[in-house]
């Protein structure tokens, strides 16, 4: 029996686990791959007040260490379903709005345990193209993360998908070893901040690509090219690269709480900037919210107001 369960230890999961020991909760995190969650793919983070410059990684490390002092209990667990301890478990039940506070309990692979609260923090992950062969390529040339990834294409030419700040960064992160960097953009103005696009811009070997989306890949046991199309006029080029680093956002990943917690057409859960779901006593924190704004800063924020509110549960 723990006072908060947290599902997800990125920035959101990992901020809740601070605020809810600091309130004198006892706390577990549960999380199915490696701590940090997306961050830890980002190599400069510049926007976190108060921190100038530091990776992701030693970010979310700190995060880590910050709450493992506290006295965090962290484990390797993948959640299979939440129910709630009174055995209510149909829809219809759960969305009304007057549900009464009880034990939680959560399903893993390995085991059972039990909560008064519950903080879902499960993030995103990340969007595929969707297009042919992106599955047979994937790890021969197309990869979803250029920092784990990039070094493999050290002085090669490759590619880069997507108008968001992942894709401004990951682009910026591998002209400082790949000889040529194309990004690939379907519209002509960009999602991610003006700055990252200014400075791309000055670089002498990254090549914008716009109104463009990817139609095909073509390679043998590697990739070795892209089918572009404008979106303009129609036309189709080939570009020869030999990676394709996929940054179009994230999709989240609550079905397993489909039954449980209000989702939206999208799958994001249905939370106010309270963090309160339609569950009592469950909430939910960081990129896995139905939200606006999704970065460190607002993920860190949902971390400690969820924690807040679960330690008063
Ligand atoms: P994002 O901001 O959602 O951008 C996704 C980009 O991919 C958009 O430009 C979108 O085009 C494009 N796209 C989506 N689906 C596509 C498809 N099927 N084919 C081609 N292009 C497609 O995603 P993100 O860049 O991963 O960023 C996610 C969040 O994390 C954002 O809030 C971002 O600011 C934040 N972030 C912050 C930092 C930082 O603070 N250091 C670093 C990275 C990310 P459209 O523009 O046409 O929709």
């Amino acid at each position: 029996m723990k006072d908060v369960i947290i599902i997800g230890a990125g920035t959101a999961g990992l901020t809740a686990a601070i605020y809810a020991l600091r309130a004198g909760k006892s706390v577990l995190v549960l999380e199915q791959g490696n701590y940090g969650g997306q961050i830890i793919n980002t190599p400069k983070v510049e926007n976190y007040p108060g921190i100038e410059q530091i990776s992701g990684y030693e970010f979310a490390a700190g995060l880590y260490r910050q709450a493992e002092k506290l006295g965090m209990e962290y484990r390797s667990e993948k959640v299979t379903d939440i129910r709630l301890e009174d055995g209510a478990e149909a829809r219809e039940e759960l969305s009304s709005a007057s549900l009464e506070t009880g034990n939680k309990i959560v399903e893993t692979t390995e085991q059972s345990y039990r909560a008064r609260a519950v903080i879902l923090a499960t993030g995103a992950k990340n969007r595929p193209l969707g297009i042919e062969k992106e599955a047979e390529y994937t790890g021969r040339g197309i990869s979803y993360c250029a920092t784990c990834d990039g070094m493999f294409f050290r002085g090669k030419k490759v590619a880069v998908v997507g108008g968001g700040n992942t894709a401004l960064e990951d682009a910026a992160f591998l002209s400082n070893y790949c000889e040529k960097v194309y990004l690939i953009h379907r519209r002509e103005a960009f999602r991610g901040e003006e700055k990252l696009v200014k400075e791309l811009r000055k670089k002498e070997n990254v090549e914008f690509f716009l109104n463009k989306t990817v139609q095909e890949l073509e390679g043998g046991a590697t990739l070795q090219a892209v089918v572009l199309r404008d979106k303009i006029s129609g036309e189709e080029s080939r570009l020869e690269i030999s990676g394709l680093f996929v940054a179009i956002g994230q999709m989240p990943e609550n079905g397993v709480f489909a039954g449980l917690v209000d989702l939206d057409e999208n799958g994001y859960i249905l939370a106010g900037e309270d963090c309160r779901t339609n569950v009592e006593g469950i909430f939910a924190a960081g990129d896995c919210r139905k939200k606006t704004v999704r970065q460190l800063t607002t993920a860190a924020a949902d971390g400690a107001v969820a924690a807040l509110a679960a330690a008063q549960v």
